[in-house]
């Protein structure tokens, strides 16, 4: 049976004082490690992982726990009430312009701060633990992340911290203590898939999603990336030092649970036995993971290719989203009757085809069905291989 333990965590104070606050669950197995830190929703319109973590609680009283599972639904009130009309605009902050997944502070590069307090230098702390044990080399290290998110914090009391950094440092300060990070997001329109650290092939198919993109170790301000990139660079530190015994010893996902705006708690039942699998992989829960589906198609980041929409139009799709296709195939219509122009008008005329520019799958669709020219109009893997 879990312990668990509820709290709030502030991620947003209002002009009118009233504080915005994310509901917190800490399920405690039989021992604290090794942890996980899931959260749902940082995008105000991608719901669904809200119902995996829901479903979740109940998996957690099921299920034999070894470590501890911190449980974050609706991380993101701010973006959660960005709602205009019927529709929430999360991805972008109303305040601050901003991505609220791309402000994470990278905590073993100088990326924000000329303080060099702010972040660890690897080489340095590969060359004092060089005769270290593995062990502690997590736990000190750990601990350093802790140390160098603690002098961003004393810094932003003298000049204050902006929305953004505040908001930033109040999931950080969670994720900092976990060995695996799940980010749960959607797409726009999509099928499931994930962002898999570069090398994570065993996790991957533990997840069991049907498509992968694997992220290199390069920072990007994610949650995913500011979660295991700085363990990247501490191996590759240690690498450099002809210690090639410490592999990158935390992970970080973004699991994209199907398409924005969609909610069904039936389907975040299946949803919460595919993270379930990856906790047993990561030694979370007993047990083993399941077996991986039959085929599970990936691609590099880097060969995940958006095509901007050559003219204005309505959006019909000629596949669904996570159809394979080829170079040359239809992939959407863009229609618009004003291009109808000889009398009696044709709909044809209003029609122009939008084809593949290379072999691959289409994973994404925008998630409306009107856009203006050069609109993101859909994502393809590319140069995909079978994991
Ligand atoms: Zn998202």
């Amino acid at each position: 049976m879990a312990k668990w333990e509820r709290r709030d965590v502030v991620v947003r104070t209002n002009a009118t004082g009233h504080e915005l606050t994310a509901p917190v669950f800490v399920a405690r197995g039989r021992q604290e490690r090794p942890l996980a830190y899931i959260q749902a929703n940082v995008h105000g319109g991608e719901l669904q992982g809200n119902a995996a973590i829901l479903a979740l609680f109940e998996l957690l009283e099921r299920e034999p726990l070894r470590g501890t599972v911190i449980l974050v639904p609706r991380v993101n009130p701010v973006s959660a009430n960005q709602q205009v009309g019927d529709y929430v605009a999360g991805v972008y902050d109303f305040l601050t312009g901003n991505n609220f997944n791309r402000g994470y502070l990278y905590l073993t590069g100088p990326s924000r701060s000329a303080s060099a307090a702010s972040y660890v230098d690897v080489d340095s702390f590969a060359a004092a633990h060089q005769s270290s044990s593995v062990g502690e080399i997590r736990e000190d290290f750990r601990e350093s992340l802790k140390a160098a998110l603690d002098a961003i914090e004393t810094e932003t009391r003298v000049w204050g911290a902006d929305s953004r950094l505040d908001f930033s440092l109040a999931i950080q300060r969670m994720a900092v203590e976990a060995d695996l990070v799940l980010d749960l997001h959607t797409g726009d329109r999509a099928p499931r898939y994930l962002y898999v650290p570069e090398g994570a092939v065993a996790a991957a198919r533990a997840f069991g999603f049907p498509f992968v993109l694997e992220v290199p170790a390069r920072f990007g301000g994610a949650l995913d990336e500011a979660s295991f990139v700085p363990w990247q660079d501490l191996s590759d530190a240690f690498d450099r030092l002809g210690r090639n015994d410490v592999p990158r010893l935390i992970d970080g996902y973004t699991v994209e649970l199907g398409s924005m705006n969609s909610f069904s708690l039936e389907a975040g039942q299946a949803d919460a036995l595919r993270i379930a699998s990856a906790l047993r992989h990561y030694g979370i829960l007993d047990g083993e993971p399941e077996p991986p589906p039959s085929r599970i198609t990936a691609c590099s980041i880097g060969d995940y290719r958006s095509l901007n929409a050559p003219v204005g139009g309505l959006v019909d799709l000629a596949v669904q989203p996570g159809t394979p296709v080829k170079a040359g195939d239809v992939v959407v219509r863009l229609v618009d009757p004003s291009r109808c122009r000889t009398l009696p008008p044709r709909a044809t005329d209003a029609i122009v085809e939008v084809r593949a520019p290379e072999d691959g799958v289409v994973l994404l669709f925008h998630a409306f069905s009107s856009v203006p020219k050069g609109a993101r109009l859909f994502s393809m893997m590319t140069r995909t291989r079978t994991l």
